[in-house]
């Protein structure tokens, strides 16, 4: 890693239990004040959207809490025209990745209809004309990066394209422990491991920096000892503090380099299968790191060593196996499905063909450091997962 060229952005980070409260004096660092939240229905239910309500009041110029899974067209288009409506200047993302990528979304859309006679800035570190601020309640760690994914629904199968945007980066990102304490345990499991999986892929990326290598080795450390103590007790709020730390860090590592094959296929599973992502993660990570393992293996060592393996006389390659096996274990330790076909209902094997196919076009797939030459390579590994 003696050459490298990477973006870093400019955010606000308040992290902290109780920084919720820290919110409307924060926004007052910005001119944009009037937002839309998106956000979802269990963050209703939770009581979070009524704090956000009593603590923005007016600004507050409207509340879209409906937000499903892998950010639908249709539903950007929906917040997009009550966006333009209510005169709204900027987004709140509040829940999961979902409701934080649909933020970036619908500021993305908002700009290109409100400045499309303007001349397209080639910068990638201008300043966003209507920004995205993030409350994260999973460890998905959208928040940390510029990138989102939209569905397409009108394709047949839907498919999932992802937007790399500097502008899409969140300005301001409130952390609050507290609003993870009622993160379900599947929720919680499948959205550790996919911050688990932000850090490894950082580690091998074909863009990885000393930056996000150094992140992402700290961001394994956090996860591993907190990720099961949140799932067995979520209410232990040390623990919930520890593992929000560690998916910050392994957002922060995802944001300034390239996923690979890991995350294009959990993409592809998402857009196209509608398999959760946290559910895909835990089922795909072992397998790419496996597939992965020949070109990769010394680079992974740090976060093998962080989950307790070290060499011993034996050869990194080795050392990287039982990585993968004791994030298989894991991930059945929580309950977690460890095979494609306990992932989803609507998935058949019968469908793992044209999914590899689509995976091989995937440009974030052909990011991988490991080189994909053959859909038949990527076939096999779905094959391997079923
Ligand atoms: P999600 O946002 O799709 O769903 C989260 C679920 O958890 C929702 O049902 C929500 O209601 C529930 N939930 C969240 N917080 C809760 C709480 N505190 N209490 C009770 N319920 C709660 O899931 P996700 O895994 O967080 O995000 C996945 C999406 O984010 C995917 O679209 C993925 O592509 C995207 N993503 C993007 C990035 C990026 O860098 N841009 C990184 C990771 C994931």
């Amino acid at each position: 890693m003696n050459e490298f060229h990477y973006i870093s952005y400019a955010q606000e980070v308040i992290f902290g239990a109780g920084s919720l409260a820290q919110l409307s004096e924060a926004f007052e660092h910005f001119d944009h004040q009037r937002f839309v939240l998106c956000t979802n229905h269990s963050m209703r239910v939770a009581g979070h959207v009524d704090s956000v309500e009593a603590i923005l009041g007016e600004r507050l110029v409207a509340v879209f809490d409906q937000v499903r899974p892998h950010v639908q067209d249709v539903q950007v288009n929906e917040i997009l025209a009550i966006a333009d409506e209510k005169n709204a200047d900027a987004f709140i993302g509040m829940g999961g990745g979902s409701t934080i990528g649909m933020a970036k979304a619908a500021a993305a859309m908002l700009e290109q209809k409100r400045t499309y006679h303007l001349k397209p800035s080639e910068s990638q570190i201008d300043q966003p004309f209507s920004p995205v601020f993030a409350i994260p309640t999973t460890y998905a760690g959208s928040e940390m990066t510029p990138v989102y994914g939209i569905t397409h629904t009108n394709e047949n199968p839907p498919r999932k394209v992802t937007v790399n945007n500097p502008k899409s980066v969140p300005k301001l990102v409130i952390y609050d422990p507290k609003l993870t304490i009622d993160l379900p345990s599947e929720m919680t499991a499948s959205t550790g491991i996919n911050a688990l999986a932000h850090c490894i892929e950082a580690l091998y990326s074909i863009k990885r920096n000393p930056l996000s290598t150094a992140v992402a080795i700290s961001g394994v450390r956090h996860i591993i000892n907190a990720l099961l103590l949140c799932y067995k007790d979520g209410s232990n709020l040390e623990a919930r503090t520890e593992m929000l730390i560690g998916s910050h860090l392994a957002g922060l590592s995802l944001a300034s380099v390239t996923m690979g094959l890991h995350h294009g296929l959990c993409h592809v599973l998402g857009g196209s299968a509608n398999v959760p992502h946290g559910i895909a993660n835990s089922i795909i990570l072992p397998h790419a790191i496996r597939f992965n393992a020949d070109a990769t293996a010394p680079q992974l060592l740090p976060a093998a060593e962080a989950m307790g393996l070290s060499l011993n006389g034996s050869s990194p390659i080795v050392v990287i196996e039982s990585l993968a096996q004791k994030i298989f274990d894991l991930v059945g330790q929580m309950n977690l499905p460890q095979r494609l076909r306990d992932a989803s209902i609507a998935l058949q094997e019968s469908d793992l063909p044209r999914l590899a196919l689509i995976a091989f076009q995937n440009r974030t797939v052909q990011n991988n450091p490991k080189p994909i030459t053959d859909v038949s390579q990527l076939e096999e590994l779905l094959r391997e997962a079923w």
